[in-house]
Formats: structure tokens, sequence, C-alpha cells
């Protein structure tokens, strides 16, 4: 960010611009939505800004700023669409003070005005560093047919309402108080019966929410799929905004703990592969206590909760406790990853059955029905498989499975980072060693991608192999 946006008060200070043509006047009707006082410095002003001095909006000087007029401006705008006097009158200004904007010169402006969406006291900003003004554009007019134009008003009349919601208890309780007000009970009595509507329904809403029993502790075991944020579910989204206590495992990324409502508390309940940091236990806890506290616990975990996340240990636990849960499922790393080298779990005539292996369990390399496995045309996705990729690359040859079966390992599957490394069976762990991986990855013996990697759109240095 090398703007960093910020909403300033101009309520009475001072506000110059210099200039009187349309780039004046388009800053101008902004500004007069303020409360500051506007001087105008334009030897020939257009027709409207003379409007505007005659109705006492803004102070009008007609003749050039010179010396001392800025002195105690908070912001000054440039905008005589003439260069050399912009940059005159951005020196005066900067030397006495004010935070200049130079109005088509972002390189020497200190602040730049973002696209406004205006429904007072609610105003949203919207700015791309000058990159993409068609892109600012679009979103305010988006943004502009979804706000109701009697937002403003709902807002003016729940800020003076606040006194009274804080009857309520923080939190979730009076979240869900504003909540109702403002996105349906509020629009509901505004378009029936106007402002004096509004405030009755905020009475009556409120004596609803007082009455109301305070809610229980619940606990939503959520899918965080892969890493793409995009690749969450509607489901696990809505879970995210509610959460009042998140509870989050290493695999899920700083991308989707953005998504989460800006007051939940996160958690790390990370545990590496080897040697964990938290003990099950300790996270069976850590989620009951919460639950019981009468928090919406979200335990996010990444990709499918029910793929290797240790679930049922965890349900039981809330079970155990009394405490109602449900789960939230997820795209699980072996979907990402074949969908990143274009190919199907299963196949007509090649494979009617997938496997999803750990490569390692609580006693340490995990054991499977090799012999199976090693017939031909057999796909497997395996997780956590780096570590034990030797031990599993030896007992498949040992059970007479074809070296040159193809291997591929996707690491960081979905994300920016994401890597592939196309191998047999044969170069499996030396590949791997080779490659230096570090991010989880996931290793699916039976299959190599399906088409060269620049016909996958792939950037170039997802390429390893
Ligand atoms: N519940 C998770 C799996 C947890 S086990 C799921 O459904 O995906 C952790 C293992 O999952 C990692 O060691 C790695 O093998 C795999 N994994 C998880 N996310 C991955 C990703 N984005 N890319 C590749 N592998 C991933």
């Amino acid at each position: 960010m090398q703007h960093f946006p910020i909403f300033l008060a101009v309520s009475g200070r001072n506000i110059v611009l210099s200039g009187g043509g349309d780039a004046a006047l388009a800053k101008l009707r902004l500004l007069l939505k303020t409360e500051a006082r506007l001087t105008v410095f334009a030897p020939n002003p257009a027709s409207e800004i003379e409007a505007w001095a005659v109705d006492g909006r803004l102070e009008l000087q007609r003749r050039a700023l010179q010396s001392g007029d800025t002195a105690r401006a908070a912001l000054f705008y440039a905008a005589d669409e003439d260069p050399s006097e912009d940059a005159r009158t951005s020196a005066i200004a900067r030397s006495e003070g004010a935070l200049v904007n130079n109005v088509d010169n972002l390189q020497d402006s200190q602040f730049i005005t973002p696209a406004i969406v205006d429904r007072d006291p609610v105003t949203v900003a919207i700015g791309t560093e000058g990159a993409a003004p068609v892109l600012a554009r679009a979103i305010k007019a988006d943004l502009e047919e979804r706000l109701p134009s009697t937002l403003g008003t709902l807002a003016r009349i729940g800020k003076a309402f606040r006194k009274m919601a804080d009857h309520l208890p923080m939190g979730r309780r009076r979240r869900k108080f504003w909540a109702e007000y403002y996105f349906r009970s509020g629009p509901r009595a505004m378009d029936q019966g106007g402002e004096k509507a509004v405030r009755d329904d905020l009475d009556q809403l409120l004596q609803q929410h007082l009455d109301a029993q305070e809610r229980e502790g619940h606990v939503a075991f959520v899918g965080a799929g892969p890493g793409d944020p995009e690749l969450l579910t509607l489901k696990a989204r809505n879970a995210l905004d509610k959460a009042d206590v998140l509870i989050h495992d290493r695999l899920v990324t700083p991308e989707i703990l953005e998504l989460a409502r800006r007051e939940a508390i996160l958690i790390d309940a990370g545990k590496t592969a080897f040697g964990p940091s938290m003990s099950q236990d300790d996270i069976n806890q850590l989620i009951v206590k919460h639950a019981l506290g009468g928090a919406q616990v979200v335990r996010l975990k990444g990709g499918d909760p029910t793929v290797f996340g240790r679930l049922d240990e965890e349900i039981e636990a809330v079970t155990g406790a009394g405490i109602s849960w449900h789960v939230v499922p997820g795209i699980t790393a072996a979907s990402a990853s074949v969908a990143a080298i274009g190919q199907s779990l299963t196949k007509r005539d090649r494979n009617s059955a997938v496997r999803l292996l750990t490569g390692h369990d609580m006693k340490g390399f995990a054991d499977h029905d090799w012999r199976t496995l090693a017939r031909p045309g057999e796909v497997a996705a395996i997780y956590m498989g780096k570590k034990s990729a030797r031990f599993i690359q030896g007992r498949l040859i040992m059970h007479g499975a074809d070296r040159s079966t193809p291997v591929t390992v996707i690491e960081n599957a979905s994300r920016p980072d994401q890597r592939i490394l196309e191998t047999t069976l044969d170069a499996l762990s030396t590949d791997l060693v080779e490659a230096g991986l570090t991010g989880p990855a996931l290793t699916i013996y039976g299959l190599s991608p399906r088409a060269a990697a620049s016909e996958l759109n792939l950037p170039q240095e997802q390429e390893l192999a």
C-alpha cells in the first residue's frame, strides 16, 4: 500500500483550492459535501463557483493564489490544469504546511482523493493508487447499486440509538441486534412509514432482543480447502463471518484467515508433521472450553476436515461435553492436486477405485496394501508423503510395481506458489530431495500431468521437471 486510507476530520477546518475550471468543479462538488471551510482562488471562476460563493457555500478570491493564502489550510488542491501554475501553487501550500493534492499529477501529490460512495454517515472510499480509475468507477457503480439510498438515514438513526443498544451485552448479541436492524427490520420500517416508523421499530426490536435467551455455544468443523480463498465453500465463508473463536491448523493460509470476522479470536493450533506443538488433547480442550463459554467456535482445518484431520477425536470431545456441532466439508488436497495437472482421480478402464493414503501415522511410516497398489493402473493420493517417499517407493517396488510408474508431486496446490514435480516411482525419492519442497505436498501415485505445463496455463516457474 503506497497510500493509507484514513477519514480526515475537516469540520470547521480550512481547505483551499486553486483553479476555476472543470477540474476545480469536480473536486469542489465533493468538497462541498463536507463541513470544511472552502476558499477558492480563481481569476476566472466558472459560473457555478460564483453561484456557490453567492450562496455562502465557499469563499471566492478572484485572483491567483499568493504566499500566505494557505497558511491555515489543512488540505490544498492545485486544480488550475496548468502544470507550471499547479507546481507554483503546490510549492506555496507545501511550504505553508498544508497537505497537497495536485489533481493531474499523482507523483507530486501528498494524498489522493478516492472514488466515493456517499451514504452519509456511511462513506465508502475506493482507491487504486492511480493504477485503474476505470476499476474504481466500476466498483463505485456496483456499490451505489447495492447500498440502498436509505442506508444513510438508517445509519443516522442507528447512531442516535447506540446508547440504548448498549443495554445488550457486548459481542454477538449486540451484533445480531444491529444486523437485524440494518438488513431487515430497518429497511422494512423505512419503506412502510419513513423515519418515525424506523424509530418505533428500533424500540420494539431492542425489547425483543433483551427478552431473547442467551444462545448456546456451538462448534462448526469447517474445511478451509487447499489454500486458495476462492476454493472455500459459501458455507465456510458464512461460518467465518459468524465465528467468535477460530481455531485453525497450520495448513490454513493467511489469505483465508483474513476473511474471519474482525472481532474473532484467532488461535493457531498448528501441528508440525513430526512433533506436535499443541497436543490433540490440548486442542480438544480448547474447543470445548470456548464453546462452553457460549462462543460460536469454528474449527478450521486445511482441505476437508474428514480427510486425515483427526476430526473424530474432536467430535467425541465436543459431544462428550454436550455441545452441538456440525461439519462443513471442504476441497481436499487430492482434488486440488489432480485439478492442477488436468487429471481425474478415477477413469473408466484405468482405475475404478482410488486410495487416499497417509505416508505416516502415529506409529511412524504407515503400512498399506502394497501388493494391490503395485498393480498396473492403480492411483493413490498420498498425504504427508514427503518424508516417507523412500519407504513407500521401496515397498511398492518390492511388491512388484513397475519402476516407470508415473508419480507427480504437487506442492502448495491451488496457491500462488504451487509447484509440480513430474517423476517416476524409480526416481521419486531422489527427485524429491533435489527439489527441496518446503510447503505441503501431495504425492499422486499413478498419474502424470495430462499435458505439457504450457497447455495447462501454468506459469513457467511452477514447473520443476
Ligand atoms: N484435511 C487435509 C489433509 C490434512 S493432512 C485435506 O483434506 O487436504 C496434511 C497433508 O495434506 C499435507 O502433508 C499434504 O500432504 C496435504 N496437503 C494439504 N494441503 C495441501 C496443498 N495445498 N497442497 C498439497 N498438499 C496439501
